[in-house]
């Protein structure tokens, strides 16, 4: 495991950004007790960016070493089956282990309440995701997390109370097949639950929050354009993350060990934005004939139907030194 790039990252790339193959997060076995897709992951197999209004490297050749690849997820409603990677869906979980749960909720007279199964966020292969710096030993990655809001390893956290479980796949045995349902407990669509997607991995190149670069370069930026090639938006794995809720904090480290904290997974409420002069660079190209306002506009831009936050977005940051360590959320 190593760490590379000017700012701690928690995503190891050994090379230029390379298009990993769709159909590779489709082709596993099929889910338990389901058909393999049920016919229903109706999203193009391949998803794309627009290209950059600028090309930074060339307007601002001293930020070329601040570029970092980010790997957009684009999740999309569908079936995604128990050995994918996905976001919402039924987790590669050993049918011996316990699912994980939250005891910490009480009613008002403060009586315990629960405990209440945490909901399976995410879960993603070393197959798909090759650049996820596995703890050694493992290619497998399980994000769980309560959908209330809990105290946070860090203290400027805010946000929900996530786990992160790393495991070898060939270790699962038996899956669990009775997986809780999250609809017992919380609902879709007003809770940070999101629904079932599958996912259509692109790599991106962006380049950091302002705040992140020394000031010579950032009093150099043009703005507007700034916006068209930082942060990309929605739900991603690596890169950086917007602050203009909070702003930055002061140090970002791990709770656990001091060591830097780094974004593993963005949540957004929306995939990229619309309505401007130019359609926006974040809307795919494939799903730019989507007539605004249309239910397959909007499973396409809020497809987990998560609101984050007020509408924003929220990070998921894990610790550079040892990713096992208590992951920190962040919410805009
Ligand atoms: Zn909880
Ligand atoms: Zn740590």
């Amino acid at each position: 495991m190593g760490w590379v790039g000017s700012f701690p990252q928690f995503l190891v790339f050994d090379g230029p950004p390379h298009r990993c193959a769709p159909h590779r997060v489709q082709g596993s076995r099929p889910p338990v007790g389901r058909p393999a897709h049920g016919g229903c992951d109706t999203a193009p197999m391949v998803l794309t960016t627009g290209a950059p209004s600028v090309d930074l490297a060339q307007s601002l050749p001293e930020i070329a070493p601040y570029a970092r690849t980010t790997v957009r997820l684009h999740p999309r409603r569908g079936e995604p089956g128990v050995r994918d990677s996905h976001i919402g869906g039924p987790l590669w979980w050993p049918g011996a282990e316990p699912w994980p749960s939250c005891d910490e909720h009480k009613d008002i007279n403060g009586r315990p309440l629960g405990p209440y199964p945490l909901v399976a966020v995410a879960q993603l292969t070393a197959a798909d995701f090759p650049e996820i710096a596995f703890p050694a030993g493992t290619d497998l990655a399980q994000v769980l997390w309560c959908p209330d809001w809990h105290d946070q390893p860090h203290p400027e956290g805010w946000g929900q109370a996530c786990r992160v479980f790393w495991r070898r796949a060939a270790d699962v045995g038996e899956v669990l097949t009775e997986q809780p349902d999250p609809a017992e407990h919380w609902e879709y669509d007003s809770d940070m639950v999101p629904r079932p997607c599958v996912l259509r991995p692109e790599r991106v190149v962006e380049y950091p929050w302002p705040e992140e670069l020394p000031d010579g370069l950032r009093e150099r930026l043009d703005e507007d354009a700034y916006d068209d090639v930082s942060l990309i938006p929605g739900c991603k794995l690596g890169g950086g993350m917007g602050w203009a809720t909070t702003d930055m904090p002061f140090s970002l480290t791990c709770g656990g060990c001091g060591g830097p904290l780094a974004l593993f997974m963005q949540f957004d409420t929306y995939e990229f934005t619309y309505g401007g002069r130019e359609p926006d660079r974040f809307w795919p190209l494939e799903e730019r004939h989507l007539e605004p306002g249309t239910p397959a506009f909007n499973a396409a831009r809020e497809p987990t139907g998560m609101t984050v936050g007020r509408g924003s977005h929220a990070g998921l940051f894990l610790c550079t030194k040892d990713p096992t360590h208590p992951p920190s959320f962040f919410t805009q």
